[in-house]
């Protein structure tokens, strides 16, 4: 809970949304600027900076929650697809500094632009730097898989100065791994 996060005081229940589903992990509301009828916000209670340091179980459980949510958007708007968008760091368009994952009911023609943002090509040898450079980055499995039951091997606390951080201090999502 972070006292001057938009989120967390809908999770307190100091700002109305409007509501699609609650749980003691989970909420999920309409966006209040909604990119089509029906765009939905699905949010963890526990304060979450971003998808960096969101915890593992709470990753898996939220992702359950997202799909349920999606199901119904589908079955119920019409929908003949759906984007789930997730921004993290203000470059990428978050504006709110609390994990969330976007549900974003699609139809034909809508023109929504989302999905088909203008695509490039590598240079020679590029690709395999690029590829080889993204390889040596991935960390390694915090969860490892035991009889269809995810059980978690490593629990790392997120870091201190995640939590001291002010909200007028800008965030950026490259502090959280130590590359600025
Ligand atoms: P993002 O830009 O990914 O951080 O998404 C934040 C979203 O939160 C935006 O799409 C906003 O329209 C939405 N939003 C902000 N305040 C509220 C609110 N009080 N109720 C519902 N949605 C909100
Ligand atoms: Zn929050």
């Amino acid at each position: 809970m972070q006292e001057e996060c938009i989120f967390c005081k809908i999770i307190g229940k100091k700002i109305p949304v409007a509501l699609v589903y609650e749980d003691e992990d989970a909420l999920a509301f309409l966006d209040i600027n909604p990119i089509a009828k029906g765009h939905t916000l699905v949010i963890p209670k526990k304060h979450y900076e971003n998808l960096l340091v969101i915890e593992q179980s709470d990753l898996n459980a939220l992702m359950e929650t997202v799909q349920r949510i999606s199901i119904s958007i589908v079955k119920t708007t019409g929908a003949e697809g759906f984007n789930v968008l997730q921004n993290n760091g203000e470059v990428s368009g978050q504006g709110i500094p609390h994990v969330h994952f976007h549900i974003i009911p699609r139809f034909k023609d809508d023109n929504v632009p989302i999905g088909n943002a203008p695509r490039g090509k590598y240079e020679e040898n590029e690709i395999q730097k690029i590829v080889e450079m993204i390889r040596n980055g991935i960390p390694e499995r915090k969860v490892e898989k035991v009889n269809e039951e995810s059980k978690e091997v490593e629990k790392e606390k997120p870091k201190e100065k995640s939590k001291k951080r002010s909200s007028k201090e800008t965030y950026w999502i490259r502090r959280e791994l130590d590359l600025a």
